[in-house]
């Protein structure tokens, strides 16, 4: 084992070669400051999060890869989810909403584009090291931090840095050894997915919609990539993964099996790569910046991906702190004003999203949107969050307010019997709805789904996930 003492001094150091580590190491690089970035995988690699929203693509111009984007992309127009229990599909065009400066965005194989991003911020002339893991940060050293990590064969560097963003997403590694993170434990959620071929897109302009199918215990996504790929996954409650044995190939059959209009199109599906579980979805951590530290995407917090919000927020999240930090290595005073402002804007917007995923298993807030009825002009308000407009300040007709007025006046109807369901109110004896009426709709088994795998070449699966054949205890374990 080598041990090289000080190999790099820096401005800033980034743990996280992901979005959100990208975008701050390239714009502080632009910005002209000494930037070195640790990522410890090698790209490109697998990672689940491939829907964008439109809002990313003015960052993508700023960052100067927009064509590069487009070129890698699937032309993304909108969402559509599907409930079969409404017997409906709702259709949100980002184009049908006026006020939006952005009609579309793209879904994108993650591999692919975090190379992307980080082999722009190389360009933008910050220092990659990929293949080192950052193992420890100590504080204080000096006027500086230092930060340890293991490279390529077990080499080990010790590094100085004036300021060190944490960029690790999931691993959350400064919020885990500062004792900062807290798990949203009401909504507990886990995920399985994988890529498939032979999964039909829909028609026409309509290809490159993401379909999200409603069950009662969760949804589906499924979300069309380039070579023909199909990228589904199940998001579950607790009680969905709750007491179960069955592998990762019987979960995401146990949830087709809830939701037939999936399931039809998964008839002929084949799995092209072992499929992944993630468990213990939501958590934030209590401080967003500190002395000589600041936390930037999913390092920070994460929220439930029903609106597909990561990507977009992981890399505004790198943009605003960036500005930050660039201010905060001439001024502290002026820098940790700037910080304050970015955790205000970072949590403005997950309070937004958050309202409407602590609510998305409800049937007022299903019943809302799969209603043909547009009460409070919900549906351009639902376009605008779909796009990625939750962060601004909510006045009293901002797209998340018209939401929650027409939840309230939807919710208080429900206590006396009446839903919105169709073109109407209409009065209902229960408000749930019975899975095995979707269950016995669908007439297919569990094990009727079962996919051989081909193994994908070039790309390293993740490393931090349980992959297929993993038992679900380990899904409930981390959820
Ligand atoms: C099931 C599921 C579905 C999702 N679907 C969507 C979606 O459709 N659209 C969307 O926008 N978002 C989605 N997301 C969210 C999205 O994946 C994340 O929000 C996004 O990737 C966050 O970017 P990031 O840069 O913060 O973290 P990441 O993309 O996770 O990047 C973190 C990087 O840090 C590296 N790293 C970790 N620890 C260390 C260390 N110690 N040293 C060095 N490097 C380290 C990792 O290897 C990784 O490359 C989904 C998430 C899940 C779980």
């Amino acid at each position: 084992m080598i041990v090289v003492h000080n190999s790099h001094e820096c401005d800033v150091l980034v743990i996280g070669g992901g979005p959100a580590g990208s975008t701050t190491a390239a714009l502080l690089a632009h910005m002209g400051r000494k930037v070195v970035l640790l990522e410890k995988d090698r790209m490109p690699r697998f990672h689940i999060g491939e829907s964008l929203l439109p809002l990313n693509l003015p960052l993508f111009e700023r960052l100067g890869v927009a064509d590069e984007i487009r070129r890698i992309g699937v032309y993304k127009p909108g969402a559509e989810m599907v409930s079969d229990a409404h017997g409906t599909a709702t259709k949100f065009r980002f184009a049908s909403n006026p006020h939006l400066p952005v009609d579309h965005s793209y879904q994108v194989q993650r591999a692919e584009f975090d190379k992307l991003l980080l082999d722009n911020s190389r360009r933008l002339g910050a220092t990659i090291l990929e293949a080192t893991r950052a193992r420890e940060v100590e504080f204080d050293v000096g006027e500086r931090t230092r930060i340890t990590a293991t490279g390529p064969d077990a080499t080990v560097s010790s590094l100085l840095a004036r300021h060190v963003v944490d960029a690790s997403g999931r691993d959350t590694l400064l919020a885990s050894q500062l004792g900062l993170k807290r798990t949203d434990k009401i909504h507990g959620t886990a995920a399985v997915y994988g890529h498939f071929r032979n999964v039909p897109r829909r028609d026409g302009d309509d290809a490159g919609m993401i379909t999200v199918h409603l069950f009662e215990q969760g949804w589906l996504w499924m979300i069309p990539l380039t070579d023909g790929i199909m990228s589904v996954g199940v998001v579950g409650d607790r009680a969905f993964f709750k007491h179960r044995t069955d592998d990762l190939n019987g979960i995401l059959a146990r949830a087709l099996a809830a939701s037939p209009s999936a399931a039809d199109r998964m008839a002929k599906a084949e799995l092209i790569r072992p499929l992944v579980a993630t468990g213990n979805y939501s958590y934030d951590a209590r401080r967003i910046a500190g002395n000589g530290y600041t936390l930037t995407g999913d390092a920070f917090a994460f929220v439930d991906p029903m609106f597909s919000t990561g990507v977009l927020m992981a890399m505004s999240s790198g943009a605003l702190a960036a500005e930050a930090i660039n201010v905060w290595l001439e001024n502290r005073k002026a820098g940790e004003r700037l910080l304050r402002s970015y955790e205000r804007r970072m949590r403005r917007g997950l309070e937004a999203i958050s309202w409407l995923i602590h609510r998305i298993n409800t049937n007022v807030l299903r019943d809302m949107f799969m209603s043909s009825i547009d009460m409070f002009d919900i549906r351009n308000g639902v376009v605008a969050i779909l796009a990625g407009d939750f962060y601004e300040k909510r006045g009293l007709f901002s797209p998340l307010r018209r939401c929650q007025l027409a939840y309230g006046v939807l919710y208080g109807l429900s206590k006396v019997g009446l839903r919105l369901r169709g073109r109407g109110l209409t009065w209902r004896s229960t408000n749930s709805v019975k899975s095995t009426d979707v269950g016995d709709a669908l007439g297919k088994g569990i094990g009727d789904f079962k996919w051989a795998i081909n193994e994908p070449e070039g790309i390293a699966a993740p490393a931090t996930e349980a992959a297929d054949g993993a038992r679900v205890q380990a899904v409930d374990s981390a959820a």
